[in-house]
Formats: C-alpha cells, sequence, structure tokens
C-alpha cells in the first residue's frame, strides 16, 4: 500500500521535469484542433515512459493507458491541449513563441499534468488496481466548432477498456495556491447561443399599413424573452437569457424588411436547458407571428451544464482531503458561469470536475483568458498529487 508520503516525494521529485514540460507547451502554443506538436510531444514523452498509446481520436486527441497489477476499474483523466488566438504580454523567458497565439487558460499546464501522472504513476503499476486511462483533448476553446471532448468520445475515447469514471480539473484563480475545491452536483454552465432572424415586409415609414414591421416585432420578442426566467423556469433554478445583439433598418424614415437578434442562454441542470431552447423558440415564433413577420431561430445546444455526480464528488473530496489535508479542501460555493466541454464526458460517465488553485496570500490573481496570465507552477505538483490519489482509489471498485 502505497502511502501519501511516498506519493508527494515521488511528485516533488519529478515536479522539476513537470515544469520543464509545461514551460516546453507554452513556448509553443497551438490553437483548437491543431494542437499537432503538443500531440506529437504527448505521444513521445508517453512512449518513452512505457505507457500504451492510442491515437486518432478527434484530429490530435491521444489516450495513454496504464494498466494496474489487480482487476479494477478504468479510471480516466482528462487533459485539455489547446492555446488561445490572443497575444502573450508577459516577460517570462519561457514566454510564447507563436506570434498571436498564448496558452493563457492553463490548459499547458493541464497536459504537463498529465504527462506528471504517467511519468509517476507508470513507477507504481504494482500498486494500482484497475486501469487509468489518461485522456489528452483538443479544442477545449473552441464551443463553436462543438469542442473536443463529444468527437474524442464519437471516436471511442471511452472504449476499450470502458471507462466507468472520471476526473477532470482546471487551475482556477478564486482559490488558493495548495487547495482544491468542487461540488455536488452543477460545477459549470452550459452555455448555448442563439440568432434569431425575423423577416418582414419594408415600406415607407409613413405608410405602416402597406408594411409588416421586424423592429416592432424584435422589440416584443426582446420583451417578451425577459419572461422565461420569471415566469417558466423554477424560481429556485437559475438561467439567464441575454440578447446582445439588436440589428435591423438603416434609415429613420424606412421599415426595413429585416431584423436579427443575437444572444446567449447559461443554464446549470439539462432540463432547464431544454425547456429555455424551447420557449425561446416558442416565443419568438409566435411572437413574429403575431405581428405579421416570420422568424426564423438558429438555436445552438454546444457545451451543456457540467453536473459532477453526488458519489464521485464524495470519493474526490476525501482523496483531495486525505493527500492535501482537510483545510486544503473547498467546497465551491457557487457553480461557475462559464463553459467547459469536459461536461460530455460528466454526461457519458459518473464524474466529478475539480478546480486547482493559484491564489497567493495578499496577490490578486491574473484571471485566464488575460494577455499577463500566469500560475504559480508548484499548483501542478499539487494537481498530480490529487490525479494519483484519485486514480489510485477510485480504481479499487468500491462502488461509487
Ligand atoms: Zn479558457
Ligand atoms: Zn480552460
Amino acid at each position: 500500500m502505497i502511502d501519501n508520503l511516498e506519493i508527494t516525494r515521488r511528485v516533488q521529485e519529478a515536479l522539476p521535469w513537470i515544469i520543464e514540460k509545461r514551460r516546453d507547451l507554452h513556448r509553443h502554443p497551438e490553437r483548437s484542433g491543431k494542437e499537432t506538436r503538443t500531440s506529437a510531444l504527448v505521444v513521445r514523452t508517453l512512449e518513452e515512459l512505457g505507457v500504451e498509446v492510442r491515437t486518432g481520436f478527434h484530429t490530435t486527441g491521444v489516450a495513454g493507458i496504464i494498466r494496474g497489477s489487480r482487476p479494477g476499474r478504468t479510471v480516466g483523466l482528462r487533459f485539455d491541449m489547446d492555446a488561445l488566438e490572443m497575444q502573450e504580454l508577459t516577460d517570462h523567458d519561457f514566454r510564447s513563441e507563436v506570434p498571436g497565439m498564448m496558452h493563457a487558460c492553463g490548459h499547458d499546464g493541464h497536459t504537463a499534468m498529465g504527462l506528471g501522472v504517467a511519468k509517476v504513476l507508470s513507477g507504481m503499476r504494482e500498486e494500482l488496481a484497475g486501469t487509468v486511462k489518461l485522456i489528452f483533448q483538443p479544442a477545449e476553446e473552441d464551443a463553436q466548432s462543438g469542442g473536443g471532448a463529444q468527437y474524442m468520445i464519437r471516436d471511442g475515447v471511452l472504449k476499450d477498456p470502458d471507462v466507468d469514471v472520471m476526473i477532470g480539473m482546471h487551475l482556477w484563480p478564486d482559490l488558493d495556491l495548495g487547495a482544491v475545491g468542487t461540488r455536488p452536483g452543477a460545477m459549470m454552465a452550459g452555455s448555448d447561443p442563439f440568432i434569431i432572424n425575423i423577416r418582414g415586409k419594408g415600406g415607407h415609414a409613413s405608410m405602416p399599413h402597406t408594411a409588416a414591421d421586424p423592429v416592432l416585432a424584435g422589440s416584443h420578442i426582446v420583451t417578451a424573452l425577459q419572461s422565461i426566467v420569471s415566469r417558466n423556469v423554477d424560481p429556485f433554478a437559475q438561467a439567464v437569457v441575454t440578447v446582445g445583439v439588436f440589428r435591423g433598418g438603416t434609415r429613420y424614415n424606412v421599415i426595413p424588411e429585416t431584423a436579427t437578434l443575437e444572444g446567449t442562454v447559461r443554464t446549470f441542470d439539462e432540463a432547464v436547458r431544454l425547456q429555455v431552447r424551447d420557449r425561446v423558440i416558442a416565443i419568438a415564433e409566435k411572437t413574429a407571428e403575431a405581428l405579421g413577420t416570420v422568424a426564423e431561430v438558429d438555436y445552438r445546444l454546444t457545451y451543456p451544464p457540467l453536473v459532477n455526480d453526488p458519489g464521485i464528488y464524495e470519493r474526490a473530496k476525501s482523496c483531495i482531503q486525505d493527500i492535501l489535508g482537510p483545510d486544503n479542501f473547498i467546497e465551491v460555493p457557487r457553480p461557475a458561469p462559464g463553459g467547459e466541454d469536459f461536461a460530455f464526458f460528466a454526461k457519458a460517465v459518473p464524474s466529478a470536475f475539480l478546480f486547482l488553485g493559484y491564489r497567493k496570500p495578499g496577490e490578486t490573481p491574473v484571471q485566464p483568458h488575460n494577455p499577463h496570465y500566469d500560475f504559480d507552477e508548484s499548483a501542478l505538483g499539487v494537481g498530480v498529487r490529487v490525479f494519483l490519489r484519485c486514480a489510485l482509489d477510485l480504481g479499487k471498485g468500491v462502488s461509487a
């Protein structure tokens, strides 16, 4: 039985190597779905460690498989690999060497943690029950293309061996360095955009009776959409409906032919998500019709709400408390309003998503997607320790 002190010792020993990998990845950021160098580095490193490698999952996705010495469950650990189209403004000597691309969401750290888990765990096969599948995922940031997670699932990443349970983690500015947090139930928002095109009949502003006014119809639609949260959604559930764009018309004395609305919906529960979608479509179509116009709604379900399984949450919580000490587990009070495509894994198998703190006492942490984004690399050691404890415990096959 490997104890926490030994895990911590081995991770500390591996930390300079993990940091070196992170800085290599940081210097060479790649856009969503085009993580070819990153993917090759992951494959090469896993092979050097003697880890079984599979590729061919949605563009650049990679799976590493570590089989334990005893039977047990298959635990999936997920690490995202993509960067963002933005110019880095830090003065690190390992800053981005690619103009206009930056690892500003910490996915370089996530990928390096995956390699760190592979390095330490491949030397612990004797202690491991079950199998650990390390899932290196492309295109987390690209919600418009549907993200990478659902396509890796389509391409069979959760099969052979079949993944029973999953853990994911994201570097998080609102928790202290050394702490890891999570919560039961909703963890991050579902985020779905919509476009409403309203077609009317143009005419002279002085003769509205000969026209069908799409600006008037759009105005009623914007107002009526606000009834969804106040009149349709359960008061104890949460949702946001925002119209951010209202486009229509070219002149003060012309009734235009068309108007366009664009907006976004955030929800934390799948049933509420579908309820809001159905209401947006019905309100837009029926309101437009009542006013003599026609609305076409392009409503996209992109990332679903990320919901933690209550049983896996409990297991993850006790793993975190065990390896980091009780004070370094934080029960996160509210779900975060951002989207995260780990949600697709969490819909497929019982899962928990964890936040890895990097806030330092007395300092204001730099938020993700900021050109000055940065985190203390010792957080990576904390994350690897938690991943290892979760993998070793969840693999044992005690029912979740
Ligand atoms: Zn991001
Ligand atoms: Zn991210």
